[in-house]
């Protein structure tokens, strides 16, 4: 299983266009690795974690063609993570040929949300229509919390996360024959009901990828900082759900409570994580 991470920013990328805080100046100035886009995760070349705003940018500038995607699970509709006239723009209409049928996966609060605004600012027709679907070369599942299900060669299992409540959000844990991924965000501290999940369905993850939107930050509720972070990991640790060489990132940094990539990297590695970066490809097993 090879993955690549498309964006690894929280809500308003990192540097923030508009801001002149010393994390997005020093940010402009080092480039690289601290330049983040907005969190999208791709899965070998066939699966999508999240339709974002910057999926477009992420593949040309990764080299990530997003051709062969035949599914994308939905974390939840914030505009960080959902930008729905991607599903206009790979239509037949606007000339794109060869496109799979798109699989698309997410909880029914988010499918909800999509349709109302799909109709209302970009097309006029309900995504929730069957015709409209077969139009756009699309198929919409509803996705239940701790539902598991099969995609192709993939085993996904939802879990639900402490985030924008009302929006049915989820995160989702990845097995495949070559190993097993949680991809945690956004989230605040993982309710109880989570961690039995995990157990329940014997979750042993090689990598986990986990919410770090405030940094050195104060706690806050919908995401989590890295006091909090680090206590996630340790946890999963000390319960057994990651193998001997599992891997451990951050991603959806946010500029405010994060510094630049190499600071942030140097404080994670002290603490025995490893923090994302745009572009990132890793292979599974390494
Ligand atoms: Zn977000
Ligand atoms: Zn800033
Ligand atoms: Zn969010």
């Amino acid at each position: 299983m090879i993955i690549t991470f498309l964006g690894t920013s929280g809500v308003n990328a990192f540097p923030e266009a508009f801001c002149k805080c010393n994390n997005c100046e020093q940010a402009r100035l080092l480039g690289g690795a601290s330049l983040r886009k907005r969190s999208s995760l791709l899965i070998n070349d066939d699966l999508l974690i999240d339709l974002g705003p910057d999926i477009m940018a992420a593949s040309q500038i990764h080299n990530s063609s997003l051709c062969n995607i035949k599914y994308c699970i939905q974390t939840h509709p914030h505009a960080d993570h959902l930008d729905l006239s991607h599903l206009l723009s790979r239509s037949p209409d606007l000339g794109v040929i060869g496109a799979p049928c798109l699989n698309f996966y997410a909880s029914h609060e988010t499918l909800q949300r999509a349709a109302l605004t799909f109709e209302s600012e970009l097309s006029g027709s309900s995504l929730l229509s069957l015709d409209t679907q077969k139009h756009l070369n699309l198929k919409l599942y509803s996705v239940e919390p701790f539902q598991s299900f099969k995609l192709g060669h993939y085993r996904v299992t939802a879990f639900p996360a402490n985030h924008a409540p009302t929006m049915g959000a989820l995160l989702y844990a990845i097995k495949s024959k070559n190993g097993c991924i949680f991809y945690g965000t956004d989230t605040g501290i993982l309710p109880d009901q989570v961690w039995q999940g995990f157990h329940k369905h014997n979750m042993r993850f090689d990598v986990v990828i986990l919410d770090h939107t405030y940094g050195f930050n104060p706690p806050g509720a919908d995401h989590l900082n890295a006091d909090q972070f680090i206590e996630h990991i340790t946890r999963m640790r000390d319960e057994g759900l990651l193998t001997q060489n599992a891997r451990v990132f951050a991603t959806h940094i946010a500029h405010a409570g994060n510094p630049p990539h190499p600071a942030l990297a140097a404080f994670a590695k002290q603490h025995g994580y490893e923090v994302a970066y745009d572009g990132l490809r890793l292979e599974i097993p390494a």
